[in-house]
């Protein structure tokens, strides 16, 4: 990607935010304090919330994950194990004994 293109970009996602907040209003991420448009592309979905979304953008929920995920991979992977064997899309491991 050309300096110029990034640029370009730059500009496109600004006016998206600027469209965004003037449809649907804004709300502050309690994070990084970037206002941004209330909807779902921005902060995640959270029924128990009020307002029903999360109080930090999407940028900055993944970051944490991600932050997370770098500290203790197993504890990430045995989550998302557990995950998928109560819902039944991978029974548990047999040769987990074995290893
Ligand atoms: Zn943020």
């Amino acid at each position: 990607m050309t300096p110029n293109a990034a640029t370009d970009e730059c500009i496109y996602e600004a006016d998206a935010v600027y469209v965004g907040i003037l449809l649907f209003g804004s709300r502050i991420c309690t994070q990084c304090d970037a206002e941004l448009p209330r909807n779902t592309d921005y902060f995640k979905a959270d029924a128990t919330r009020a307002g029903g979304l999360r109080s930090d953008c999407r940028r900055c929920a993944r970051s944490r994950a991600h932050d997370r995920y770098e500290r203790d991979p197993q504890k990430k992977l045995a989550a998302d194990r557990a995950y998928r064997t109560r819902l039944g899309h991978c029974p548990p491991r047999r040769k987990a004994a074995a290893r």
